[in-house]
């Protein structure tokens, strides 16, 4: 029997102080509009990246239309996506000026010899690819999440409060892809790049397990975290054990965040350390389930 299966997430800043009922909706919505696309065949690579490319465009996450400025007022934004099949890989960072910062890491994939592109370089190439642009940046970012119990008044750049999407997939084939997008973390300093586009700490994709992550991305950084799942499972660690060891880790190490994987089997993991991680679920026996705290 040919199984599919997917994740997705929309950060682990989440606060128990805040509502999410319209995140809720969305992940559903997102989670099944790509179903039909999985049951038809779609590659792993093609549905994580649309997954993305929806939350990036909903404005209801801190990544994409949702992104926060940096100090100086300026929208850079990451992303990357790794497809497990191939081992092929692609990001941008601190890309200044597009709509989908996932669209811009799969062209850098797909139309250069390199995994990653950054600022100017990365923007100038997004424009030849015929990417999306902002337009005026005060009319098309929402900032989601200022303002609120994630943003408090008084945030400074060191306090590394977040928020990010993902999207884990498994398709018909078996094979596993994930991708990433961000605003990085709040108050951020210019230049400053976290986790997401870094293959490997906040993004991998193997021919076992698939990995998103998200929270204070110089601890993932710091750590290997996406990577590091993906080494402990092929020592042959369960996926739920080796997760919530890469999460203890960055816990240990006074770092907050989470991370959702899948691996070859349908099994999925979302540990997380902070308040709530939103995300949602296709399991593989066909399940969709949508949660942002324990349990
Ligand atoms: N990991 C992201 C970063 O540090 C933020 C997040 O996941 O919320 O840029």
């Amino acid at each position: 029997m040919s199984r599919f299966a997917l994740i997705l997430h929309g950060g682990a800043g989440a606060r128990r102080s805040r509502d999410y009922a319209a995140e809720i909706v969305h992940m559903r919505e997102v989670v099944e509009a790509m179903r039909p696309q999985l049951a038809d065949g779609a590659a792993a690579l093609d549905v994580a990246v649309e997954a993305v490319e929806r939350l990036e465009a909903s404005g209801l996450y801190v990544a994409g239309r949702g992104a926060s400025p940096n100090t100086a007022g300026i929208y850079e934004l990451d992303a990357a996506l790794m497809d497990g099949a191939t081992g092929r890989a692609g990001a941008v960072a601190a890309l200044v000026g597009f709509r989908s910062p996932v669209r811009a890491a799969r062209a850098v994939m797909d139309r250069t010899p390199h995994v990653l592109l950054a600022g100017e370089g990365a923007a100038r190439f997004a424009e030849g690819a015929g990417l999306a642009p902002v337009g005026d940046p005060e009319a098309w970012f929402t900032r989601a999440g200022q303002g609120e119990d994630n943003h408090p008044p008084g945030v400074t750049a060191g306090a590394l409060q977040h928020g990010t999407v993902g999207c884990c997939v498994l398709d018909r084939d078996g094979r596993l892809a994930a991708a990433t997008s961000t605003g990085g973390v709040f108050g951020k300093l210019p230049g400053r790049v976290g986790d997401t586009p870094l293959v490997a700490a906040g993004t991998w994709a193997d021919g076992r397990v698939a990995v998103s992550c998200t929270g204070q991305g110089e601890f993932f950084i710091r750590t290997a975290a996406a990577a590091r799942l993906g080494f402990e499972v092929e020592s042959g660690r369960p996926l739920g054990e080796a997760a919530r060891g890469v999460i203890n880790r960055i816990g240990a190490m006074g770092g907050d965040g989470g991370l959702i994987a899948l691996d070859r089997d349908g099994n999925r993991a979302d540990p997380f350390n902070s308040q709530g991680m939103k995300r949602a679920w296709l399991s593989a026996d066909g399940e969709v389930s949508v949660r942002v705290f324990e349990g």
